[in-house]
């Protein structure tokens, strides 16, 4: 029963003792979730798997869980730690890997079944989980073992599964009245459901928006390659002799960085800010509504004053106010960043005669001018120093050897879901095997938009396992036989990735709950946001950073203004941040009964509210599309990303102070901090790496956030 598992199925219909309803579908034999994998690592079977495998083996993986938990809960012997808590995170085993499997897959190569199964399964799933943290029996042994833990003589770790779990069954409402859980029960349910409708409205939409553009000379600006591009992605939609550009989720599109024709820009940018708020099948306002709605509602249930309450007391924060400070603190410097920058924007338009007001659409296509006019140089003179392959084997790996010896051997012997999609052996420093690396670097129609890490396998001493875990990213497929070079963003984005991936790959614990990344969400991109860091450390990238036809390092000159240019823009970037992570927290610390009835209404008002209006930089997602706070795990999260980086920038910091990229300083992160998972508390964690708690000034440094 991993916690991961618990944040992917979003949360009734069944309960435990009135299992004997349904005629669900029964797996057999020959189904390839029937046992674990035999493959090494456990690395799911993919070239086996049919979507008809999924629904019999997440029916009957529910019954058997089910059963072992009333084993569990009617065990007629005294409730102990082994025979309750153990014997629960030994449950669910089947349930588990076929959870692991759909609920990547659905994010990474969905199609039209398995969308269907997904909206289907949401609400079941959702009533498996209460079925068992609503069972009163089963809290009984748990909150029993609770009150005697001091008593019990647990080692630490035991100790503090006993109560994570206690606390889990807590906050899931166990101690409620029948009559509140059966409300919280149809909650659960309705909330598990529009959750998945959210992001399914996302990603039709996302690819019901792509733009279709007549002439070859309307896209001047755009590199040869990405022409083709647009001309392939016409030809796909049975428009050849056009262009299409794809949308990506964020609010900003990458086109609109080099597009000379304005009016296409704002096209772009009208089409990326209306998605979900259109009217049509794949509109969202009201679902984000109804969303907001029931979580108040549910906390009030749970009797806190609002779901970011609710949310916040599990997280190294604990409350809104801690998090309202810190926004409201970084929130003002930002935006008069921004406003410098904007006001360099429309400088340059007016010494071009453009007779225009800096608009949203413009930004990005006029920074990079800006870039070019204060260093000379631009991002299509860099693309060429960063080819995937480089990045990948002579950066990313390259830096995760010399922290932490570890190396990497490609597996073409082991079976993937997509051809593009890279499977690496990683063996540790002392050459044993520790973990499998999937590379799903590549934007697909069935995937959906950003980048992260998943797990397919989790490491735990319990069960004797060894992570398998995956880092997907959207990269743009280039035409048949041109090489696949990055921007700097999609460079960092895959050093961040892989700071996950290391997270879940030297996680050393005994108890599947706490495995790798099982920590607080405001956490959880700490270790991921440490790992850029080395994309930028001079040994690193003069290492991957090499002209992919000449082989010749990026020029100094060159690197240095990379360097140099590292806080550009940064007013632009911390604030479309900041205004995501505001409108996040606005929706999810409304109390219950006081929903405003206009999304877009309620948007600019809570923007206004915060003093962050600024129209030329639009928020980096609106309610309509942000799956991190709708559909993913991230409802009152969104602040995690800069609560996070306090300590990232300030592990920056000490890994300057000792020396950089050795080995020494990469075993202490591992030893103290990135192998733990969640077995020991996170901001003690912490402090075991840093030796004290961390400073707030290495992040308002670095984000140019500083002055009065
Ligand atoms: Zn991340």
């Amino acid at each position: 029963m991993s916690r991961n598992l618990f944040l992917i199925m979003a949360t009734s219909l069944l309960s435990m003792s009135s299992q004997a309803a349904p005629a669900l579908p029964t797996i057999t034999p020959d189904n390839p979730f029937y046992a674990a994998s035999t493959l090494p690592y456990q690395l799911p079977p993919f070239d086996r798997i049919k979507d008809a495998d999924y629904a019999p083996a997440f029916a009957d993986g529910m019954r058997q869980q089910l059963t072992e938990m009333r084993a569990i809960a009617d065990n007629s012997a005294k409730p102990t730690f082994d025979n309750t808590l153990v014997a629960m995170e030994r449950s669910g085993r089947l349930l588990n890997r076929v959870s692991e499997v759909f609920f990547n897959l659905s994010g990474t190569n969905t199609n039209p079944v398995m969308q269907a199964l997904e909206r289907d399964l949401a609400p079941k799933l959702s009533a498996h989980r209460d079925a068992i943290q609503l069972d009163g029996k089963l809290y009984a042994r748990i909150d029993k073992l609770y009150e005697q833990r001091t008593t019990l003589a647990l080692d630490p770790q035991s100790l503090r599964l006993l109560e994570r779990v206690h606390t889990d069954f807590v906050r899931a409402g166990a101690p409620l009245p029948l009559a509140s859980q059966q409300k919280l029960r149809d909650m659960n349910s309705q909330l598990a459901s529009l959750a998945t409708t959210f992001s399914q409205n996302v990603l039709n939409e996302i690819n019901a928006s792509a733009i279709t553009v007549d002439t070859r000379a309307e896209l001047d600006g755009l590199s040869d390659n990405a022409i083709a591009a647009a001309a392939l992605a016409a030809k796909v939609r049975g428009l050849d002799g056009k262009y299409v550009l794809a949308l990506v989720n964020t609010t900003g599109q990458p086109p609109a960085s080099s597009l000379t024709n304005r009016a296409l820009r704002q096209r772009l940018y009208d089409a990326s800010t209306i998605r979900g708020s259109r009217g049509g099948e794949f509109d969202n306002r009201a679902i984000v509504l109804q969303l907001a709605s029931l979580r108040a509602d549910r906390a009030a249930l749970l009797g806190y004053p609002s779901h970011a309450a609710y949310v916040l007391q599990e997280e190294t924060a604990k409350n809104p106010a801690a998090v309202n400070q810190l926004l409201a603190r970084l929130a003002p410097p930002a935006v008069a960043n921004a406003r410098v920058e904007g006001d360099a924007i429309q400088k340059i338009i007016d010494a071009e005669k453009g007779g225009f007001k800096l608009a949203a659409a413009d930004w990005t296509f006029y920074t990079e001018k800006v870039r070019k006019a204060r260093f000379d140089f631009d991002e299509t003179q860099l693309r060429p120093y960063f080819e995937l392959e480089s990045v990948l084997q002579n950066g990313v790996f390259f830096a995760a050897n010399k922290l932490y010896g570890l190396t990497f051997k490609e597996r073409k012997d082991l079976p993937v879901y997509d051809p593009s999609v890279r499977v690496f052996e990683v063996f540790d420093a002392d050459g044993k095997p520790l973990a499998l690396f999937l590379a799903d670097m590549y934007a697909r129609s069935s995937k959906r938009g950003g980048a992260w890490m998943n797990s397919y396998v989790e490491q735990s001493d319990l069960f004797g396992t060894r992570p398998v875990v995956a880092n997907h990213l959207n990269i743009p497929q280039p035409p048949d036989g041109e090489p696949t070079l990055l921007t700097f963003d999609e460079v960092t984005t895959a050093f961040h990735e892989f700071g996950h991936a290391l997270h879940g790959m030297m996680s050393n614990v005994r108890y599947p709950t706490f495995s790798g990344t099982s920590v607080p969400r405001d956490f959880v991109e700490f270790p991921s946001q440490v790992n850029e860091m080395w994309s930028v450390w001079p040994e690193v990238l003069a290492n991957y950073a090499k002209h992919y036809q000449t082989g010749a390092p990026m020029p100094k000159a060159l690197l240095d203004k990379v360097l140099a240019t590292r806080t550009f823009n940064e007013g632009f970037r911390t604030t479309e941040y900041l205004k995501a992570a505001l409108i996040d927290q606005q929706w999810h610390q409304l109390g219950a009964g006081n929903m405003p009835t206009d999304v877009l209404a309620f948007e600019a008002e809570a923007l206004k509210k915060a003093g962050v209006d600024y129209a030329p930089v639009p928020p980096r997602y609106r309610s309509t599309y942000f799956s991190h706070v709708f559909a993913g795990g991230y409802s009152a999260g969104y602040y995690a990303y800069i609560w996070s980086e306090v300590l990232d920038a300030d592990t920056v910091e000490w890994f300057k102070e000792h020396g950089g990229l050795t080995r020494k300083n990469g075993d202490w992160f591992r030893q103290t901090l990135l192998s733990r998972g969640g077995s020991v508390d996170a901001m003690q964690l912490f402090r075991d790496f840093r030796g004290r708690d961390a400073k707030i000034e290495p992040l308002l440094v670095r984000r140019g956030l500083t002055a009065p």
